[in-house]
């Protein structure tokens, strides 16, 4: 990482490579040609989150208002306990806030029954997590098959989609592996393909790169920046500010609360991992699938 750093201090720009990720999984108008979209995908308007535990109230986040529009790329920063995976929670809909409003596209999640929220939960969102999360003894193929047969896909078209999405990040030559086969960073790339083969244009990332080591990270990396140059909007969670510094802008929690939010690119920027000059980064100019 601190290779990626010094490239980047250098302000080195290089050519686009080769895009990790098919252009048929784009989001449709995903890249507007210019003009700001209407309403941001992510808006959060002073929500609150507090746990109630018996006699012990733990009031995880404190007013946070906050606004992310279609294409940036966002790291989420904290200490532990600082409220990071509380908002994340709530930015997928796997929660839901004590006080203040949460829209997504403009819809507010409060209104939607459960129903929808599943069905917006598996249309729009991608989610990657620390830990993998993937099924045990099953391949990866299957893995990331899954999303699909919730969305009701057939058989065959279901296998074609999972597979385009593995070779998309490296993974075509591990179909049949299963999780217990694969190393920790294998194993999170065939996750990132299972966030994507539903075409979602909300990635969220729970510390995707907290149990990997730097080389699984930059490839990891890697492929989420090819996903926001495409059009995606991507937000991460991590406590690693080599990984943060990969984003286009930073907001830190602490104690639940925004207390700051910083912007190094513009939304329509292409990440920092993609300004890298090939030279000094000659590892990772390779497709992914050859340095498996
Ligand atoms: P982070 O991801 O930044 O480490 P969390 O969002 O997981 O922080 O947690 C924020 C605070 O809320 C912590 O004090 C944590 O102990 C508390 N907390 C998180 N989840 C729960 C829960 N389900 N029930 C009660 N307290 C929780
Ligand atoms: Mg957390």
């Amino acid at each position: 990482m601190a290779r990626l750093r010094r490239a980047r201090e250098r302000g080195a720009r290089v050519p686009r490579e080769q895009p990790l990720i098919s252009r048929d999984l784009l989001p449709r108008a995903a890249r507007a040609d210019g003009t700001p979209p209407a309403a941001p995908v992510i808006a959060v308007d002073h929500v609150s989150k507090v746990y109630e535990l018996g006699q012990i109230r733990v009031q995880a986040l404190r007013d946070v208002t906050l606004r992310v529009y279609v294409g940036d790329m966002v790291a989420i920063m904290g200490s532990s306990g600082s409220g990071k995976s509380t908002l994340m929670n709530i930015l997928g809909c796997l929660d839901i806030p004590t006080s203040g409003r949460y829209l997504i596209d403009g819809v507010d999640v409060s209104q939607m029954d459960e129903d929808d929220l599943a069905d917006l939960r598996n249309r729009k969102i991608g989610f990657v997590f620390q830990s993998f999360n993937l099924v045990a003894r099953t391949s990866a193929l299957m893995n990331v098959e899954l999303p699909l047969a919730y969305a009701g896909l057939r058989g065959a078209q279901r296998r074609q989609r999972a597979e385009r999405a593995l070779r998309s990040v490296g993974m075509g030559h591990r179909l049949e592996h299963q999780p217990s086969e694969l190393s920790g960073g294998q194993q999170q790339r065939v996750a990132v393909a299972r966030a994507i083969v539903t075409n979602p244009a909300l990635i969220l990332a729970d510390e995707p790169t907290g149990n990997l080591d730097s080389r699984s990270t930059e490839e990891v990396l890697r492929i989420f920046a090819h996903l926001n140059e495409e059009g995606r909007t991507v937000v991460l969670i991590t406590h690693e500010p080599d990984v943060a510094e990969q984003s286009k802008r930073v907001i830190r929690l602490s104690d639940g609360e925004v207390v700051a939010d910083e912007r190094t690119l513009g939304v329509n920027d292409s990440p920092p991992v993609l300004h890298l000059q090939k030279s000094a980064h000659k590892r990772l100019a390779g497709p992914v699938e050859a340095q498996a």
